[in-house]
């Protein structure tokens, strides 16, 4: 779990004071930012950059990759002689993530897919604060860091991945354009639907897992991007259904678009999306929902995503998203694979 979190309107300027007690001597804090607010100078200057504290503008354009990270830390490590106070991630899912693997990189031998996986990582990470500006993934409390690496797409899942401090700020989300609000908020809605219809699930994941579906639906039935309510709702359920993930899995959404980020680079909000849209037989009350929050919001998904491909690349789509074992137990139960195969699998990204 997170140790330590501060949230509210404004909390941002808090930043300076919490990371004052992790300076350690000549050694910077680097931020990773994402890029699109590099023309929001209000931002930018209320970073507390100190001594040779760094800021280096990180593009969200494509999801984070493996390679990236190595790189990252190669020029953190010829560039500076100490080894970091603290990575400090501003930004989404895709920052947010860069920000953790990077601070596990840091301070681990060889190549970040090296430990893309469950358990692998040795050594504790550098200290590292994770600041959403957009909620939903609820990458900012996971144990997870999603990379694309050269073999698969998977997270490095370990006890050192989460961060050592979230810091909260509702209004930091002012500014996400509405498809992309609705395509990560809907991340979040889509955790819990297959978090509460997991055979993984418990009172624990279950506890968080309901408040944040209830806070979704309030969201996106009856609220709107630019309510202040709705943004402070959504960035605590956003955590919630982060929390429930953490302490059960995600399901057939999840394990499908893993494999159309793989293949094609969907991102996985609308990813999840365009999935689920098809899912009805597995989760039919849910899928309705989403449909009805989808009009209310006059959100129109991409259409025939799959027909022009390969049918390599459809075989490949198909591996990548059998291969996550975990989610398919977990959504359909220990005899998984009498029920879901390359064929069921096919029929439905030919759908999307
Ligand atoms: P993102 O980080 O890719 O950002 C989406 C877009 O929103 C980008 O264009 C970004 O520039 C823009 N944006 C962000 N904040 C903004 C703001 N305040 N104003 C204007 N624009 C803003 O999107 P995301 O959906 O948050 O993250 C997706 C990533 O998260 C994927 O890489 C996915 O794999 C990962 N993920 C991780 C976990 C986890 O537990 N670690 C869980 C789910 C998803
Ligand atoms: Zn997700």
């Amino acid at each position: 779990m997170v140790p330590k979190v501060v949230y509210g309107k404004g909390c941002f300027e808090q930043l300076a004071s919490i990371l004052g007690p992790q300076r350690k001597e000549k050694a910077p804090f680097i931020y990773l930012v994402d890029d699109v607010f590099q023309k929001n100078q209000q931002l930018i200057q209320r970073i507390p950059l100190r001594f040779n504290d760094k800021l280096i503008f990180i593009s969200s354009f494509e999801e984070p990759k493996t390679e990236q990270v190595d790189v990252l830390v190669k020029s953190i490590k010829t560039e500076f002689s100490y080894r970091p106070s603290g990575i400090i991630g501003i930004g989404g899912g895709s920052i947010l993530d860069l920000a953790k693997a990077v601070a596990i990189m840091l301070t681990n031998k060889g190549q970040a897919s090296e430990y893309q996986g469950w358990d692998l990582v040795k050594n504790k990470a550098v200290y590292h604060v994770g600041i959403p500006t957009i909620s939903g993934t609820g990458a900012e409390v996971s144990r997870t860091t999603v990379l694309t690496g050269p073999e698969k797409k998977l997270g490095i899942n370990s006890d050192f991945t989460p961060f050592d401090q979230v810091v909260l700020d509702p209004e930091l989300t002012i500014g996400v354009s509405k498809d992309q609000w609705f395509y990560t908020g809907m991340d979040c809605f889509i955790h819990c639907v297959e978090s509460l219809n997991g055979t993984f699930l418990n009172e624990f994941s279950k506890s968080y897992g309901e408040k944040a579906y209830d806070l979704c639906k309030e969201i996106f039935l009856n609220r709107d991007l630019n309510d202040e309510t709705a943004r402070e709702k959504l960035m605590m359920a956003s955590w919630h259904g982060g929390m429930s993930i953490a302490y059960s899995q995600v399901g057939v959404a999840h394990a499908m678009s893993y494999g159309l980020s793989y293949v094609l680079g969907v991102k996985h909000g609308i990813g999840n999306c365009i999935v689920f849209d098809h899912l009805e037989d597995y989760y039919p009350i849910d899928v309705a929902l989403f449909k009805q929050m989808k009009q209310a919001h006059g959100i129109e998904l991409p259409q025939g995503i799959c027909k022009d491909l390969t049918e390599s690349q459809m075989d490949t789509m198909v591996k990548i998203g059998l291969s996550l074992v975990p989610l398919w137990e977990n959504a359909l139960g220990p005899d998984w694979e009498s029920k879901i195969n390359a064929e069921k699998l096919k029929a439905l990204y030919a759908k999307m």
